[in-house]
């Protein structure tokens, strides 16, 4: 019976980690609406996306959220020709990653309970220290970055006060606004490749049952012109993950680099993740570009919990995503 229990709220879960249902929302009057260019600096400047986010609550926030995570290590090796001053230097464009860590703001994502049963971390503010953390080791690789987000916030607001636009348009201000809104960001910055950062989780009164929920899943959408490279990218980053996580002697369970169909819930619209998913009933614009979503460990478990309290722990998992879209590169190209 529990073994039956377990799949089945997994999912339901999981998909809330990711796309179907925020966290439970707290009121939020002090929360202010997304604010903007969340392009990071890169070895060649990468086209912003700031234009269509201009309409915000908080127009003045835009210039402070730009972020330049090393500006020193890219701007300082600008090739410069020195031998022949009439030679224009080949430019290179840049391979672009868009990091969108989950969640933000009002929706925290899956959260991690002490033994009090106490909330004592959770999702949205661990994936946002990791994508920063491989924000700033690609871009000492030389690669184009963005972020979805660079702080605690959504895109756009849809719980208590300062609610954002209907970006969708179909008449609500929801969880999908939001995400559309990280989709036209990572489109309109030309990304080459998308990795969305997710920590899966699993609720359960039995404290038992929720320790033995742990693994490794890595997403992707099989339902796109690029579903093969999305596929190839979410195997890669699952095995690197999955290499990872023993290396650092954290004992995981391979859940795979599976369709996000699997995650859709019968009688719910929509059959796959906005960020990486064709448009049909719930988005209208979807992402152009390859992707993957990674959800590495679980924040429930108390055993991986402890892993992701170690800042060299959550380095070295950046890294590892590094490693992984090299490999991609390497084998898939652009
Ligand atoms: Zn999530």
């Amino acid at each position: 019976m529990r073994k039956r229990l377990i799949p089945l709220l997994l999912l339901i879960f999981c998909l809330a980690g990711c796309a179907a249902n925020p966290a439970a929302p707290a009121p939020t009057p002090t929360l202010t609406l997304a604010p903007q260019s969340m392009i990071v600096s890169s070895s060649t400047p990468v086209p912003t996306a700031t234009a269509i986010l201009t309409w915000t609550a908080t127009p003045t926030a835009t210039a402070t959220h730009v972020r330049s995570a090393t500006p020193t290590a890219t701007n300082t090796s600008t090739p410069v020709p020195t031998e022949t001053p009439t030679v224009t230097p080949t430019p290179t464009v840049p391979f672009i990653v868009a990091i969108d860590p989950g969640h933000g703001g009002v929706d925290l994502g899956a959260r991690h309970f002490n033994d009090e049963g106490k909330m004592d971390f959770y999702e949205s503010e661990v994936v946002l220290d990791i994508a920063l953390r491989l924000a700033r080791l690609l871009e000492e690789k030389r690669y184009g970055v963005v972020l979805t987000r660079d702080d605690d916030y959504l895109l756009n607001n849809y719980v208590g006060e300062n609610i954002g636009p209907d970006i969708t348009g179909e008449g609500e201000v929801d969880w999908v606004d939001d995400l559309q809104m990280r989709v036209d960001l990572i489109n309109e910055a030309k990304a080459d490749l998308v990795l969305s950062i997710h920590l899966n989780g699993f609720d359960h009164p039995d404290k038992e049952i929720v320790r033995q929920v742990y693994g490794t899943t890595t997403y992707y959408c099989e339902a796109r012109p690029f579903a093969e490279k999305s596929r190839r990218f979410a195997q890669i980053v699952q095995e690197y993950v999955l290499a990872f996580l023993a290396e650092a002697g954290l004992k995981t369970y391979d859940r795979g680099a599976i369709p996000d169909s699997t995650l859709a819930v019968p009688g719910e619209p929509g059959q796959h993740l906005v960020l990486l998913g064709p448009c049909e009933e719930r988005c209208v614009r979807p992402s152009q570009m390859p992707g993957a979503l990674s959800e590495p460990v679980f924040i429930s478990n108390p055993m991986e919990a402890e892993f992701l309290k170690r800042p060299e722990f959550l380095e070295a998992l950046a890294a590892t995503y590094v490693a992984a879209i090299e490999a991609y590169r390497a084998e898939v190209g652009r």
